[in-house]
């Protein structure tokens, strides 16, 4: 080590200690080239060999050493293995040497690192993200961007985003409250999370939906500077959601509130202390059979025709709903609902009896409509909807296409026949029906070709009720297939008791003659009974033909086949279309009752009269005409050309015992009781 002539000069131990102390390592070389000074730091920072310590040292041989391959270097960091850095600062001396400063750098180098690597992670976030992800100005000028932003807003890239939104500002909400509603919540609460909201899409101006969430990014003070945020298109789960919340709500077709949200909507409006609100049940009448014969996509229109006149009766207060096939609602809760409520009901029979085009066709459906109000007639929701549905049911059983408002009378009447109902049900488990056979005869020969059979039920207490009564009631119940196979089954074995050549009529009813079996137990009971099918004539009535055209032709045909007749009944009451003569197999037409009691009274009966015997002849099927109680009616149908006849004047239906005795009685010869004219036919 050099010596230090002044006398003020540090002394070599002071400036051993110094060199000691230094925090870094130091080498000092002379204007020679030779190392002068090296302090223990360096040495072991550097790694330099021991014999260092031994000054002299060439400073180039240090050199080499610095730059030897087998350490690496960045600039003036050298790396040691083992994650150790260091970098080394080179300045001359005075007098013209060097001296090299050592650091030991590592922890700001591995920090570097950290931070360089955390920056390229965050890049790829950002760039890669599918959210888009942004840093504005508090004015809301944009400082980044992501890609995803800038496809969001329909641009290929950051640069080009950034430079349309700042030359063209434009309203991004499509709402201009919700940019309110995002200030003052992120001035609020210095974020705002979630916010759902539709904005345009900057460069199409196309509308879409968004989901963002932004900060407020602060000065040390806390005092905000930028604003950072993220958003999602939300476009799509916008759309599923809407798409699950009509097809929750509302009926696809139709576009009317679906039953789901008819309830929760009836329930709201029957809350203790509401206003008056009133319930319109609706039917629409014979449309399953109208869908059956016009097909589904004609019956659809239907059904939408329906819902948009009731929408249109039903104004801004009153709630459409469809709640089922062919059911509807009305639930109306505006002001004088209830005043209007007759009004209303009329408006609606009226507006669904005007024909609707469907299919090519001008169709005329009609409508069943039940009223009922909330607090008048029921308490509470579940009350009014069945008391709207009761005097539905009333309206229907009167013969449909009217109004009924919900009354106590009605109830009383309607109790009665759920009552019947239940009755009915253990007597058709206890088989407590009869069967009648009314005599139908030849007038011109006087003789009886053949008996209708019809059904009485035995009650208990209420004695024979008839079956104009129980037989719509047991139609309802679906009990009606089950009790007419009985009476398939049991009018064949009484007819294989009688003389044969007599024929049986059978009614069947609308739901029985749908019912898939039909045929099949037909042809059993004939094999079973061994009677000849032809004798057999199955009454049907019009709505028959109407519900399913093809179907019922298709049965009528197979039954023909068998060998039965087909006889249209009531005829006169119905659609009374002479079309249906023409379109199916049909060998026989009864004429309605109503036409031999208006003879006299009403032209227009005579008229029909003579104009369906017209067609008979034409067409070839024979006539019988219904409910002759009379000898003018019998003379005067005589004269109009009808030959069959049945009624009361020939007879009342009776059991088969008497039936029995009174063609014992007439085969002997035997004076028939009064007014029993009969005579076998051959
Ligand atoms: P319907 O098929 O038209 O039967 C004729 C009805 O007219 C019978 O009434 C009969 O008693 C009545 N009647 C007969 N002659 C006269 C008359 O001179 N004057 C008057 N005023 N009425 C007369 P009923 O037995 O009460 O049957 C009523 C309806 O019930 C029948 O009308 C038929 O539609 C239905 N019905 C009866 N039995 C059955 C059955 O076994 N199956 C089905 N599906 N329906 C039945
Ligand atoms: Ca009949
Ligand atoms: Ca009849």
């Amino acid at each position: 080590m050099a010596s230090r002539p002044e006398s003020d000069s540090p002394s070599d131990q002071q400036l051993l200690a110094v060199l000691r102390a230094l925090p870094h390592g130091l080498v000092v070389a002379d204007a020679t080239g030779s190392v002068t000074l090296c302090n223990p730091l360096a040495i072991e920072l550097l790694d330099l060999p021991r014999q260092f310590h031994l000054t002299p040292y060439p400073a180039e041989a240090l050199e080499h050493y610095l730059h030897s391959s087998d350490r690496r270097h960045d600039g003036d960091v050298m790396e040691f293995p083992g994650g150790r850095f260091v970098k080394l600062t080179r300045s001359s001396t005075p007098a013209g040497g060097n001296f090299i400063l050592i650091e030991d750098v590592s922890a700001q180098v591995s920090q570097e690192r950290a931070r360089v690597q955390a920056e390229s992670e965050y890049r790829s976030l950002f760039d890669n993200s599918v959210y888009g992800i942004y840093r504005d100005n508090l004015d809301g000028t944009p400082v980044r961007a992501n890609p995803a932003l800038a496809a969001l807003n329909g641009y290929a890239s950051e640069a080009l985003h950034i430079e349309a939104v700042t030359k063209q500002p434009r309203n991004w909400y499509v709402d201009p409250a919700r940019a309110e509603k995002f200030a003052r919540i992120i001035k609020s609460k210095g974020r705002v999370k979630d916010l759902v909201s539709q904005v345009y899409r900057h460069r199409t101006g196309e509308k879409l939906w968004i989901t963002e969430s932004a900060w407020y990014v602060r000065d040390t003070e806390g005092k905000p500077i930028f604003i950072e945020g993220t958003l999602l298109d939300a476009t799509e789960r916008m759309a599923n959601l809407e798409a699950i919340e009509r097809q929750a709500n509302f009926d696809s077709l139709t576009g009317a509130a679906n039953r789901f949200r008819f309830l929760r909507r009836l329930d709201e409006a029957t809350r203790p202390a509401m206003k008056d609100c009133v319930l319109f049940t609706i039917d629409l009448d014979h449309f399953k059979e109208v869908n059956d014969s016009v097909g589904h996509a004609a019956g659809d229109i239907i059904l939408k025709d329906v819902a948009s006149r009731l929408r249109e009766i039903a104004g801004e207060t009153g709630l459409v709903a469809r709640l089922g096939g062919d059911e509807f609602a009305i639930l109306d809760r505006g002001e004088g609902a209830l005043a209007q409520s007759e009004v209303k009901a009329g408006r609606i029979v009226k507006a669904l009896c005007q024909p609707i085009a469907a299919g090519g066709r001008s169709i005329t459906i009609g409508a069943s409509v039940g009223v009922a109000a909330f607090p008048g007639h029921a308490a509470n929701a579940e009350d009014l909807l069945r008391k709207s549905d009761l005097a539905l049911y009333e309206v229907k059983s009167a013969g449909r296409n009217g109004y009924q408002i919900y009354s106590s009378e009605l109830h009383a009447v309607l109790k009665r026949q759920k009552h019947l109902e239940r009755e009915l049900r253990a007597a058709a488990e206890a088989q407590a029906f009869e069967l009648h056979y009314q005599p139908i005869v030849d007038s011109a020969t006087n003789r009886v070709t053949g008996y209708e059979a019809l059904m009485r039920w035995n009650h208990p207490t209420l004695g024979s009720v008839p079956p104009d009564v129980f037989i719509p009631i047991a139609e309802r119940a679906g009990l009606m297939t089950r009790l007419g196979a009985w009476v398939i089954g049991r009018a064949c074995e009484d007819l294989a008791l009688l003389p044969p050549g007599l024929r049986m009529g059978i009614n069947v009813s609308a739901n029985q003659f749908r019912s898939p079996d039909l045929f099949d137990h037909i042809a059993s009971t004939v094999a079973r009974t061994g009677i000849d099918p032809r004798c057999l004539v199955f009454e049907i009535t019009e709505s028959v033909l109407v519900s399913n055209a093809d179907v019922a032709r298709h049965l009528l045909e197979r039954l023909r086949w068998l060998g039965a007749q087909i006889a249209l009944d009531d005829f006169g009451t119905g659609y009374s279309s002479l079309s249906y003569l023409q379109k199916f197999p049909l060998t026989v037409v009864k004429i309605d009752r109503s036409f031999a009691a208006g003879m006299f009274e009403q032209k227009a009966s005579r008229a029909v009269i003579r104009a369906i015997m017209g067609i008979g002849r034409d067409l070839d099927f024979e006539v019988i005409a219904e409910g002759v109680e009379t000898k003018e009616q019998i003379a005067a149908l005589a004269q109009l050309g009808c030959r069959f006849m049945q009624g009361y004047y020939f007879g009342k239906a009776r059991p088969l015992s008497d039936v029995v005795t009174d063609l014992a009685l007439s085969q002997m010869n035997v004076a028939a009781p009064a007014r029993l004219p009969l005579a076998l036919a051959r």
